[in-house]
């Protein structure tokens, strides 16, 4: 199929065969005839799908069928509402670029910046509005927004919304809408509130499906790293270094943990900046087009931020901590693979996750591969344990890493895979009975790395040893234990 076969109005085309867009995507196939005919639609569909041209490529030829008479003041003829400011200037954009041959404006509006701007292109008259909750509403409550003569309401990612806490929001801006409207809401989710929010904002709609959330992006190359928290660090910036990537996104809990692996791989060499809600909204956008153009090939985002980041080529999606909201794995591993492109997944999962991991692999309804190339970790310092992980920094190439006691771990190498952490009852008497129990197998069968260079018998022994410091549980397959 055709972006023509749809019967999108030609300067539609025109703008579409510039992007160079020549299939419809299938969200877009399903949902643009009914937003044409007017139709609401519930459409189920993750970012990276085209969901934004499914809907706004139809409401382009609609308004284009009846355009606003030349001297007549322009209304508001559509409103979107977006979760983030990045997405919001991103579904902006979409409309620069699909409708530059229509002569309709569009304003985007969002919170954190001045809003002198933003109040000027809505006095000046425009006909599409693509906003974020709280500053529409605010500059609603300052009179300077009138919904009255809106023609297409979109609610985009309405499960995102609802989890930051929007929800009353759009509560207040909904009313102030005229009754007699197009409706279109997309979710990459539809769980039980989706559905009634749903249920009170659309009439009659078709549905839409693709990619439902729990059959992730075939097209994506999904792995796991089973990782002590403590050598994260170490492993992304190993991985970053012996990886062809050409534009890794990397996922971390915090906006503090954004800016510490930031820092964390700058002494690694490696160039990365961080997008995060404690920047300026200028900041965000400076890391953003750095990230787009390849200057900052390693862009380090907390979910909120990276929330809609639509860039192509992101080649690597790294989650440098997993959520405990199994959806939102989806919704990061979504930010490769984008438009059919192929894509690679990679999580870093420490022994706190694991439930998380757990609930990931039952959404998906898939196991996720364990990766097994780990590299040899610098040794744990047990008497700064609780420092920055920052301090398990690589080590230069050659330079030796500091070797423990002997005393202060059993030297035999079985016994410490068997070993429980050292905050457990009875270490000692734990590892004395297993030391029976099991007899030393053969350093190969173990998959102990070759001895190397020329080391004392103490270093020798300490290079015998897994280098983590952790402990793993016995029988458990070399594979599925922590590093
Ligand atoms: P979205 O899901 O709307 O965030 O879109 C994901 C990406 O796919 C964006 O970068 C779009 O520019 C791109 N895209 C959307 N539709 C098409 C299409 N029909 N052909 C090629 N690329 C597309």
């Amino acid at each position: 199929m055709t972006f023509a076969e749809l019967r999108l109005a030609e300067p539609i085309l025109r703008a579409l065969a510039a992007e160079n867009y020549i299939h419809p995507t299938p969200i877009q196939a399903q949902a643009i005839p009914p937003v044409m005919e007017g139709r609401d639609v519930l459409g189920c569909a993750q970012t990276g799908t085209g969901k934004t041209a499914a809907f706004a490529l139809p409401m382009l030829h609609r308004f284009s069928q009846k355009p606003a008479q030349n001297g007549q003041r322009r209304h508001i003829r559509a409103l979107i509402l977006s979760p983030t400011r990045e997405l919001a200037v991103q579904i902006d954009e979409s409309f620069r670029a699909y409708g530059k041959h229509l002569g309709l404006r569009h304003t985007v509006i969002f919170g954190g910046v001045s809003q002198h701007h933003q109040v000027q292109s809505l006095r000046n008259g425009t006909d599409i509005v693509v906003a974020t909750p709280g500053r529409l509403l605010d500059l609603m409550n300052q009179g300077h927004v009138d919904l009255r003569h809106v023609e297409v309401f979109v609610l985009d990612e309405a499960d995102r919304m609802l989890d930051m806490g929007f929800i009353n929001d759009i509560r207040r801006i909904i009313p102030k809408l005229p009754p007699k409207r197009q409706n279109l809401l997309f979710s990459a989710t539809m769980p039980q509130d989706i559905r009634q929010l749903a249920d009170s904002i659309l009439r009659n709609p078709v549905s839409v499906t693709v990619t439902p959330v729990a059959s992730t992006a075939e097209k994506i190359d999904q792995s796991v790293y089973l990782v002590e928290k403590r050598n994260k660090p170490f492993l992304l910036a190993h991985f970053l270094n012996n990886t062809g990537f050409s534009r890794a996104l990397v996922f971390t809990r915090t906006k503090h943990g954004a800016d510490r692996v930031v820092r964390q791989l700058a002494k690694s060499g490696i160039t990365s900046e961080a997008i995060h809600g404690n920047k300026s909204q200028n900041a965000r956008q400076r890391a953003l087009s750095n990230f787009k153009s390849g200057k900052t090939p390693v862009l380090i985002a907390s979910d909120i931020a990276a929330r809609g980041i639509d860039i192509d080529d992101i080649s690597h999606v790294i989650q440098f901590d997993l959520s405990n909201e199994p959806e939102t794995y989806v919704h990061r591993i979504g930010r490769t693979a984008r438009a059919g492109a192929s894509g690679t997944a990679v999580s870093f999962c420490d022994r706190d996750e694991r439930s998380y991991l757990k609930a990931i692999e039952r959404l998906i309804r898939k196991e996720i591969r364990v990766a097994d190339d780990q590299p040899e970790y610098p040794a744990a310092d047990h008497s700064q344990r609780h420092a920055e992980a920052s301090d398990n920094r690589p080590r230069p190439q050659g330079h030796r890493r500091p070797e423990r006691h002997p005393s202060s771990q059993p030297s035999h190498p079985h016994h410490r895979q068997d070993r429980k952490p050292q905050h457990a009852a009875h270490p000692h008497k734990q590892t004395r009975t297993q030391q029976q129990a099991h007899p030393t197998p053969p350093r190969a069968q173990q998959g102990q790395r070759p001895q190397q260079g020329n080391r004392t018998q103490h270093a020798h022994k300490a290079a015998s040893r897994p280098l983590h410091g952790g402990w793993s549980r016995p029988n458990k397959p070399a594979s599925r234990r922590f590093r």
